[in-house]
């Protein structure tokens, strides 16, 4: 009864659900895309100095230490760097501050599906533009006279790269309308439209320590932009929330960014099982869409999508499915280590004859 509390908004809200994270046994989670490997040394390292002192202060509120580590790490001045508490949140706040406009938002209609819960959220006009048959991007499909354009690249979660020219055409064909790439997977084979900042201000970049620098339990994202776009974020930022990220997570997201070395271990280990998983995959019967991500987006040949959901399941392998048009067949399947790949090929193995 005391939902008559709710504003009209809370009651017309259809929320993002996020993968599930359940508590069982020997259970295989390939569902979110976290890094299947824990955090470099150094992370551990920052986080067990901390000391009480440090805990009964509020954090810093501008995250300076954290800011000027991935400016440093990206060769970019440090106030054209953004920190929040995982790019989710920096997400919500690009879609309030920089993308709520007359003129619409654009983004394709397979995308990260929690866009259209921030324009819902955020009362953002927009307009999902269909991939193509082969899930491919085409700069020409997207009006020019739109407010902006939003896309992940790789795409999520079809994994599917779009190469640097394509962005760049993107950014040519309209000067007044803003680019945003969620480049929450770039670290995984893609190549990251951060160096373009120098030459297009219509261009805002989104990252996270969630994948490739195994920090989802964190929660840090960051946003890298012209000045005055970082400033806009801000502005929201401090109309919502002083102090996103705790002492923990800028200490930890500030350790990740110093320790290059296991950076590049890690994403070259995810990369040298995505390649082999595919391979496994492809010899059980699967279309393996080519992916610079993290996970592979798989469809069977003959089996729908949902029966092999569920007898991964009933295995205690959990992966991911979305009931939409276009995609209800495939499955997302985030790329586990050496392991955790055999165990899953194992278990496809076993119950794909008997379905
Ligand atoms: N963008 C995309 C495309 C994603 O898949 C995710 C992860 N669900 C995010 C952003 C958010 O990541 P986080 O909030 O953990 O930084």
């Amino acid at each position: 009864m005391s939902r008559r509390f709710w504003s009209d908004l809370t009651a017309r809200l259809e929320p993002y659900t996020p993968g599930e994270q359940p508590q069982l046994d020997n259970l295989l989670k390939l569902n979110t895309n976290e890094s299947p490997y824990p955090p470099s040394q150094r992370v551990m390292e920052a986080l067990r100095g901390l000391t009480g002192d440090e805990l009964l202060r509020y954090p810093d509120p501008g995250a300076r230490a954290l800011r000027e580590a991935a400016a440093d790490f990206h060769g970019i001045p440090v106030d054209c760097v953004f920190a929040g508490n995982g790019s989710d949140e920096v997400l919500s706040h690009v879609f309030q501050g920089l993308l709520k406009h007359s003129r619409e938002l654009l983004f394709p209609d397979i995308s990260y599906s929690f866009y259209p819960v921030w324009c819902q959220l955020h009362g953002v006009q927009y307009r999902q533009v269909p991939l193509r048959q082969d899930f491919s991007l085409r700069v020409e499909d997207y009006d020019t006279a739109a407010a902006a354009v939003i896309i992940p690249n790789p795409n999520a979660p079809t994994g599917l790269l779009a190469p640097l020219v394509v962005i760049r055409q993107f950014l040519e064909a309209a000067p007044n309308r803003l680019l945003v790439v969620d480049e929450a997977y770039i670290d995984f084979g893609g190549e990251s439209a951060i160096p373009l900042l120098a030459e297009y201000d219509n261009l805002l970049v989104v990252q996270t320590l969630s994948k490739s620098r195994a920090l989802a339990g964190l929660r840090i994202g960051m946003a890298f932009g012209a000045k005055e776009l970082i400033e806009g974020l801000e502005r929201v930022k401090d109309s919502f929330n002083s102090y996103p990220l705790g002492v923990a997570a800028q200490r930890a997201a500030t350790a990740a960014y110093r320790d290059g070395d296991w950076f590049q271990q890690s994403c070259n280990a995810v990369i040298a099982n995505r390649e082999s998983l595919t391979d496994a995959l492809v010899a059980l019967g699967f279309e393996v869409l080519p992916s610079a991500a993290n996970f592979v987006f798989v469809k069977h040949d003959t089996l729908s999508g949902r029966v092999i959901f569920d007898a991964l399941r009933a295995e205690g392998v959990i992966v991911r499915r979305w009931d939409k048009p276009r995609i209800e067949d495939y499955l997302r399947i985030s790329v586990g280590t050496e392991e955790q790949c055999e165990r899953l090929v194992e278990t496809l193995r076993q119950v794909l004859p008997a379905l």
